[in-house]
Order: structure tokens, then C-alpha cells, then sequence
């Protein structure tokens, strides 16, 4: 599928990076700039933003997407950013190359109807707590409205786990290949939640077999807004792409997974 001149699941690893959140119009730029240069292809940045607390920083909502418009027009990335209810997505649509389904929204099915009538690529985040036959069930919801173009995200569930903020369910990546031929994407910033954990886990999902990854990036992880302790920092991104060089030239390691007979709730 294309998004802007953006080709994905179609055998090149696609990195998607940025902050968290859209906070400053610098900001965004300078990681815009420092994500390209280190060779990722979307830039990545919320400007309404679903938190736990409804005192945290809530995105700057349209002024956050004129500086998304601003950052594509000046380094040539597509853009993804996130529609969190009916009433966004028109204006999401307009300014965002593909359109983010947050974790907390994977089960807003009136949600996922109207981004199936938007017109644009949808990135689908699996559930804090959902089984991948509903992960794929979401996404059956946006095709049925009409949209085909939906990259899946697996982001870390909710486990017993709490050395993490979630748990990599890397498995993930082989079973939905094997089960949908829509494009697998891994978020090892979210399923980590901090920061020396994501290039090792961003390895992972390349030899895994994913069609790219979905990166938190600030110029000031200290400072960030939201989700600091899990952003890389310049160096570290541009470090963690390198080393990712040799993985995603790997040979394809998903072929023995692929089997009609592994049925997606058959088996979870
Ligand atoms: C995000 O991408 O910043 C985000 C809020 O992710 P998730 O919906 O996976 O928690
Ligand atoms: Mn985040």
C-alpha cells in the first residue's frame, strides 16, 4: 500500500519515528530532520493525544497538525498521527498521510467505520488487552467500510509483567502474517516503556519478520510531554538504525509460519 510516496508491506522496512506528542512547532521540525537523516520515512507525532489522566498533556489538536503539514512540506516525510473519535478523522484525513488507531480506540467500532470512509491509510493498534482475533476483527471493520489499506501494530499487551509497560508479544508478527495479508508493524517504544530497551526490541520484530516499526523520538526525552523515559534520543535513534542494517537484510525467517491451517482463534 502507498502512503504519500511511502510504499509499506511491500518488502521494505518502514521506520515511522517522532515524538509522543506534537508540543512545539522546533520540536517537530528538528526531529523531523534528524528521523530523515537517520532514514526513516514517516514522521510520527500526536496532536490529540488519549491519556490515562485528564490532567496530563492532552495535544495541541489542529495547531499540533499545521506543524505535522509544516514538517512533511520540509523533509518530504508522510505522516501519521492519531484520530481519536468520529468527529477528528475529517480533519485528521486532511492533513495526515495515514491515520493512527490508538490501543484504547481498537474496540470504537463507529471509530473504525468512519476511518473505513476516510480515504486514507489506517495504522490499527492491537488493544491493551485484545486477543489478536480481535485485533483482526477491527480490522475486518475498516475493510467492510470500504477502506483495504490497514497496516496492523503490535504495541505490547497488558500481562502480569511489570518490568515492562507492556510485554512485546512478538509472536504476533509470524501469526498475523500468516493469517491476513495486510502489513505487520511493531511499536517496541510502547511495549518497553523505557528507552535502553527499544533497539533491542526493534531488532527483534526486523528478524521477526515485520514490515517496519513505530518509534518515539525527542530532542529532549527529559523534557518530553508525554512518554519520555521511553523516547530514543537523536543519537540513539540514528544509532539503533544502523544497527538494524544487517537484520533487515536478513533472509525472510516467516516461511515456515506461513500455513493456511494456523487459524487466528482457532489457536488463541
Ligand atoms: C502513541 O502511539 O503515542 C500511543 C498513545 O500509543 P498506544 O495507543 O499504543 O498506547
Ligand atoms: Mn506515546
Amino acid at each position: 500500500m502507498h502512503a504519500g510516496d511511502v510504499s509499506i508491506g511491500t518488502g521494505s522496512f518502514v521506520v515511522m519515528a517522532g515524538p509522543c506528542a506534537v508540543e512545539t512547532e522546533h520540536q517537530v521540525l528538528e526531529t523531523a530532520e534528524a528521523v530523515a537523516a537517520a532514514g526513516a520515512r514517516v514522521l510520527r507525532g500526536g496532536a490529540y493525544k488519549p491519556r490515562s489522566s485528564p490532567y496530563s498533556f492532552q495535544g495541541l489538536g489542529v495547531d499540533g497538525l499545521r506543524i505535522l503539514r509544516k514538517a512533511r512540506e520540509q523533509t518530504g516525510l508522510a505522516i501519521v498521527t492519531e484520530a481519536m473519535n468520529e468527529q477528528d478523522v475529517e480533519i485528521v484525513a486532511e492533513y495526515a498521510d495515514i491515520i493512527q488507531i490508538g490501543a484504547r480506540s481498537m474496540e470504537n467500532y463507529s471509530l473504525l467505520e468512519t476511518v473505513g470512509r476516510c480515504g486514507r491509510p489506517v495504522l490499527l493498534k492491537r488493544g491493551l488487552t485484545a486477543r489478536l482475533e480481535e485485533l483482526m476483527r477491527s480490522a475486518q471493520v475498516i475493510a467492510e467500510a470500504g477502506n483495504p489499506d490497514i497496516i496492523l501494530c503490535e504495541r505490547g499487551i497488558r500481562t502480569f509483567e511489570t518490568a515492562t509497560r507492556n510485554t512485546l508479544d512478538i509472536t504476533a508478527v509470524p501469526v498475523l502474517k500468516a493469517v491476513s495479508h495486510l502489513p505487520v508493524i511493531v511499536d517496541p517504544s510502547h511495549a518497553a516503556g523505557i528507552r535502553s530497551l527499544v533497539p533491542v526490541l526493534a531488532r527483534v520484530a526486523a528478524v521477526a519478520g515485520a514490515d517496519g516499526l513505530l518509534v518515539e523520538v525527542h530532542p529532549n526525552p527529559e523534557k518530553a510531554l508525554s512518554d519520555g523515559m521511553q523516547s530514543l534520543t537523536f543519537d540513539e535513534f540514528e544509532e539503533m538504525m544502523h544497527d538494524l542494517q544487517r537484520y533487515v537484510s536478513m533472509p525472510p525467517v516467516l516461511e515456515d509460519s506461513r500455513r493456511p491451517l494456523l487459524v487466528v482463534g482457532g489457536n488463541c
